[in-house]
Parts: C-alpha cells; sequence; structure tokens
C-alpha cells in the first residue's frame, strides 16, 4: 500500500500512477489539528487498521494527484534518526574534502538526530540560509518510518518495526559546528513523495537510489552498498534509544553529495518508492511558502 497525506494531514491511498482514493474516513481517531497524535498511532497500528484503509480505498473515487497538494508522508515523529557515513565510496569523497582539518569522528559510521520541524513535503522547496562561504548540500537518501517501537531491537526481528519506507533527502551545511545544527534548518528534510508499505518494498537492500540536480545525475548508487544494513541500523541505534511508532529513518548519503544553489531542481528517485521533485530557493523572512509555522 501507498500511503500520503495530502491537503492538510488527510490520508489517501495512491491507486495509480496518477491518483489516489481519500481513505480518512477509515483513520482511527483522524484529527485535523496538526498537532494530533493520529498518525503515531496509524503507524503502530498498521496491521489491524490495514484491511479497514484497503476496503474505503476500493470504495472510494480516485481524486488525480494534480488536484491535490501532497505533503510529507510523516506527522509529528518524535525523532528524526539519521545515518552518517554509510557508503563507503561516499566516505572516500568526503576524506578527499578533509583539507581543513582532521575531521575525526565525523568520518565514522554512527548517528546523529535531524529536528523533526526540518521536515517538508514533496511539492514544497527547500530554502537555503545565508551560511556564508560554506557550500550546502544534498544527499538522496532511503528513508523507513517505525512501526512498532521498541528498544534492544534485534536485527533479525528489525523489518518487523518497519511500516513503510520513503525517500528524504537530507539537506546539509558543510563546514565546522555541529551536525545536528548543520542538517535542522526549516526546510532540510524533503520527504516523499509517499509512505510505501514493507511489503510492497521487500528487500531495502536491493533498491537503487537516484538524485540528479538540473538533469545531471549527481548521486546513484545500490542499497546493497551500504555498509550497515537496515536491520542493523535499527538494531544498534535501539540499543541507544527506544524507538517510537513513527519516528523517521535516513539511511545516509550516497557517494556524489554536491552543492546547491537557489533556482537549482533536484530530482530524487528510488525504485519502487517513487519521484520528488524539490525547487531550492533562497531563504525568506516567512517560514514555508510564506506561511506561518505552527
Ligand atoms: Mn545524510
Amino acid at each position: 500500500m501507498r500511503l500520503c497525506l495530502y491537503n492538510g494531514h488527510r490520508v489517501g491511498v495512491v491507486t495509480s500512477e496518477h491518483g489516489l482514493v481519500d481513505v480518512t474516513a477509515a483513520v482511527p481517531g483522524w484529527s485535523d489539528d496538526p498537532l494530533s497524535d493520529f498518525f503515531v498511532r496509524l503507524c503502530r497500528d498498521f496491521d489491524s487498521a490495514k484491511a479497514q484503509l484497503e476496503a474505503e480505498a476500493r470504495r472510494g473515487e480516485e481524486i488525480p494527484l494534480t488536484a491535490v497538494r501532497l505533503g510529507p508522508p510523516v506527522l509529528n515523529p518524535s525523532k528524526v534518526v539519521a545515518v552518517a557515513m554509510n557508503y563507503a565510496a561516499h566516505r572516500a569523497e568526503m576524506e578527499g574534502r578533509a583539507d581543513r582539518s582532521n575531521l575525526g569522528w565525523r568520518m565514522e559510521f554512527d548517528v546523529f538526530l535531524k529536528a523533526p520541524s526540518s521536515i517538508v513535503g514533496p511539492e514544497d522547496t527547500v530554502e537555503l540560509p545565508d551560511v556564508g562561504d560554506n557550500e550546502i548540500h544534498h544527499e538522496g537518501e532511503l528513508a523507513f518510518v517505525v512501526g512498532t517501537g521498541g528498544r534492544d531491537i534485534a536485527a533479525a526481528d528489525a523489518l518487523d518495526h518497519v511500516v513503510g519506507y520513503t525517500t528524504m533527502i537530507d539537506i546539509t551545511v558543510r563546514g565546522p559546528g555541529d551536525r545536528s545544527r548543520r542538517k535542522s534548518y526549516d526546510t532540510f528534510s524533503p520527504t516523499g513523495p509517499h509512505l510505501v508499505t514493507g511489503d510492497e518494498i521487500g528487500d531495502p537492500q536491493a533498491l537503487t537510489i537516484d538524485l540528479s540536480v538540473g538533469g545531471e545525475t549527481r548521486q546513484h548508487v545500490d542499497t546493497k552498498d551500504m555498509l550497515v544494513s537496515v536491520r542493523e541500523i535499527i538494531a544498534y541505534a535501539s540499543s541507544i534509544m527506544t524507538l517510537v511508532p513513527g519516528d523517521v529513518f535516513c539511511t545516509g548519503a550516497p557517494p556524489g553529495v554536491g552543492p546547491i544553489v537557489p533556482g537549482d531542481v533536484m530530482r530524487t528517485e528510488i525504485d519502487r518508492i517513487g519521484v520528488m521533485e524539490i525547487p531550492v530557493v533562497a531563504r525568506t523572512a516567512a517560514g514555508p511558502d510564506g506561511e506561518a509555522l505552527p
């Protein structure tokens, strides 16, 4: 099943390349309050809600995707867990850039946190803050969302804790300073276009990630080349912090990271998940799209 959130936080099932069916009426406890926890509970209870959602999707009429505005297919996660240094070729390119100082611990695999408020959707824009001479880079990554939470999850059981997969571009200011700050500016986590449930993805290590800027391929990688698999990421992260339903993970930058500037359009594609095209603009005084932030 391909789930999406649209027109605020209505819930849709994407039923074809062109359309979705509104299944909001079948979502337990749904509310249009942006602080609602219905989505977190839907992630936790997805297995029991699935039949009801499928029935609603069969009953409803398809709405053209061109007639709606998709939001990010995640809502109010307790955290965004990001992975550093998960492809050998990315590690090598960063070692090549390490001209100013020894990056030390920053060259090692680990997990860190991005602010959930940095998440935007597949029809939003990335707004670049003024960071002086530092570059701001794209990192097109496989992302996944936690269904059943837990602590000390065994790698063997880990995929049972994933409700679905999506795409995230982990936008990053290069240069000195803490990783969580450099990756947590508003709009720095475009996520989407849909949340594709695990049964439709199968093996998360058998996907291909592409990211292009202005039609030029920048990143192209097979997820089998991850140094630490999705299963092992979950085992490691859950040995540190309790995973909560709805938590979002991004699984590390493929090689080919590079700068983005206002006017660029990033296009990212992961097979079986979909495509996002995200324009890049300069940050303005107002929030994303000029709307007041909650
Ligand atoms: Mn990243």
